[in-house]
């Protein structure tokens, strides 16, 4: 049976039980029963559940495992972590994160003005807040009054522009100054799809002229002992750690070059992002080659041996990783809408009283089909499948004779693959893999799995019930935007398979996991679709509790952000029904009303699902 990939990118989260995705903790709930519970009030269109109790099993993992690695390898500096606000910044995952966090000190990376001031109101005091990225010296003032207000920060600098502006600053007000960090360039550079941020080509860091320029410039005003981090960062979701080690060695060198260039203060090396997350359900594609068991090791191992090579103290290790702590956290929800395939439903056969030779035939074969002679049967209806194509073609039968042979050729092949399924057969699999079958969701893939359209990067999916059936529909998912690239197509490499669902009967979600890391903010309102509904679910023993509800935002509210005045829209509408010669006067104020209803909700579908 279909397990989707769970055991390969869940990390044990989650699990099938009674047919059902559950979550492996507590009270172990089911998606489904949480989704059925949410929109037992009538709510349609997505939703994007949020778990706490995976935050703080990130968060306690990374640490965990670096302070492991640090007791094993004897290693004297410390291990500290921030969290790259860029990554998640909607304050329900930021609550969890600063809450969970706080008996770490758990602290948060600034890469604009706006994250440094989330990080300034939401950091737990002492913890620390780490500032990378281009700053101005609006920016850079920021920092020092973080400092002056007993935040424990690092402007790490971009460029030597920075730190002369840094002492610009601290030569015309009396504020604290904040702690500086150097942002190295290495000339190794990273791996996986977001490798840009590291490597001699990189948009960021300082080349090794400009380290001892930058030492020059901070002995001369008297500031090295305001040097208190270097920071490399070679990019996103690193599928192999390689890279890593070679960038730790050159980074390592640096740190113990400047620590004999007498920056005796430096003390810490913050070793950026890019823990991988597991996104692939295949046992053949995995997305990355190590575990964090691994990677903390490697790193703790690495500094500890280049700095007893050069006679250096070891330095506290931080990281900046992100994904690593955010993406399991959230899973998004999406009812299907409607199955394409379910207009060659036996019941639309519309038969005559004289039929074609050869439908007559494939009406026999679709009835005496079995599973002994399944095989035979279906070679016979592709094949007159193929011959009434032409004799359309050549004018010889009309378009209700196509039909009904493209309905009984479609029920043959069906009935086979339930006699077989296609694990044991290339030739069904590959019928199958023809005769996909589109399913339409009602969510936006542009607003909810932005990266799934940017980068290809694919999102581990699965239906949240029925995994005791057999799943045999080769499925491609389409969401409801008007855009041809808002549709996750069939892959025969890494096939999905769902069910066949009547969903007049029964309903059918999807759910999309490991969504919880850059998603959310990337995500755009192409066609106007808002950001969906959102939930964050508490887990205990006896059951959970559903909180923090926020939702999507209303048509007439879209408007409005994107510049329209909702009022002059909202008034123009009225306006237009009042004065119309089509709406008999009895039926204005009900078409108002509907009108009203309608500006007030969000935009997705509300039909069935
Ligand atoms: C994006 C970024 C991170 C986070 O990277 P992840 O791959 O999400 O861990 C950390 N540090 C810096 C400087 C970044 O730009």
């Amino acid at each position: 049976m279909n397990n989707y990939g769970i055991n390969i990118w869940s990390d044990n989260n989650f699990i099938i039980e009674d047919g059902e995705v559950k979550l492996n903790f507590k009270s172990k709930p089911s998606l489904l029963e949480i989704s059925k519970d949410i929109r037992s009030a009538g709510l349609k269109g997505p939703l994007l559940l949020r778990f706490p109790h995976l935050i703080k099993k990130q968060i306690k993992s990374l640490y965990t495992n670096f302070n492991n690695a640090i007791k094993e390898n004897k290693y004297q500096g410390l291990f500290g972590a921030v969290f790259p606000l860029k990554v998640n910044q909607f304050p329900h995952a930021i609550e969890s994160i600063v809450t969970q966090g706080k008996e770490y000190s758990y602290g948060l990376e600034a890469g604009s003005k706006a994250e440094l001031i989330l990080a300034m109101s939401k950091a737990n005091l002492n913890s620390k807040i780490t500032v990378n990225g281009f700053k101005d010296k609006e920016m850079i003032t920021l920092g020092f009054i973080a400092s002056s207000s007993g935040h424990n920060l690092t402007l790490i600098i971009e460029g030597l522009n920075e730190l002369n502006t840094i002492i610009e600053v601290a030569n015309e007000t009396k504020l604290k100054v904040p702690n500086i960090g150097i942002r190295v360039r290495l000339h190794s550079a990273g791996s996986g799809s977001w490798a840009k941020s590291g490597g001699m080509d990189s948009k960021f860091g300082l080349t090794s002229t400009e380290i001892i320029e930058a030492i020059f410039i901070l002995k001369n005003n008297a500031f090295l002992d305001k040097l208190s981090m270097i920071h490399f960062h070679i990019g996103s979701q690193m599928n192999d750690i390689a890279p890593l080690k070679k960038a730790l060695r050159e980074a390592g060198n640096i740190y113990a070059e400047l620590k004999k260039m007498g920056a005796s203060y430096l003390d810490n090396i913050n070793i950026g992002g890019g823990l991988a997350v597991e996104y692939n359900q295949h046992p053949h594609a995995f997305t990355h080659n190590y575990s964090i068991e691994e990677f903390s090791s490697s790193v703790v191992f690495l500094l500890g041996e280049i700095m007893d090579t050069k006679g250096v103290k070891h330095p506290n290790i931080y990281t900046e990783s992100g994904r690593f702590i955010a993406a399991s956290h959230a899973v998004l929800i999406a009812p299907v809408l409607e199955l394409f395939s379910q207009e060659y439903h036996e019941k639309f056969l519309n038969l005559k009283k004289n039929n074609p030779p050869l439908i007559k035939e494939l009406l026999e074969l679709n009835k005496l089909l079995d599973k002994k002679t399944s095989i035979e049967y279906l070679h016979d209806a592709l094949d007159h499948q193929e011959s009434l194509f032409t004799l359309f073609d050549l004018g010889y039968i009309d378009l209700q004779d196509k039909s009904n042979a493209e309905i009984l050729v479609h029920n043959i092949i069906k009935k086979t693959l339930y006699f077989w399924g296609f694990e044991n057969s290339k030739e069904l699999e590959q019928l199958q893999a023809k005769l996909q079958e589109r399913y339409l969701i009602n969510l936006s893939i542009f607003q909810s799995l932005p990266d799934y359209w940017g980068m290809e990067q694919n999102f581990p999916v699965m239906p949240l019930n029925n995994l005791n059936k057999k799943a045999l529909r080769a499925a491609s998912i389409c969401d409801i935007t008007c855009d041809s690239d808002g549709e996750i197509g069939f892959n025969p490499n890494k096939p999905l398979h769902l069910h066949d669902i009547d969903l007049k009967k029964d309903e059918y979600f999807l759910g999309f996991f490991n969504i919880g890391a850059y998603q959310e903010t990337l995500g755009m309102n192409h066609n106007l679709f808002s950001r969906p509904n959102e939930y964050t679910i508490d887990i205990d023993e006896n059951g959970y509790n559903i909180k923090n509800i926020i939702e999507s935002k209303s048509v007439l509210n879209i408007l409005d952000d994107i510049g329209y005045d909702k009022d002059e829209i909202l008034n123009k509408l009225k306006a237009d029904i009042l004065t119309s010669n089509f709406i008999k006067k009895k039926e204005k104020t009900d078409t108002l009303a509907k009108l009203d209803v309608y500006l007030k909700q969000n935009s997705y579908l509300r039909t069935t699902n």
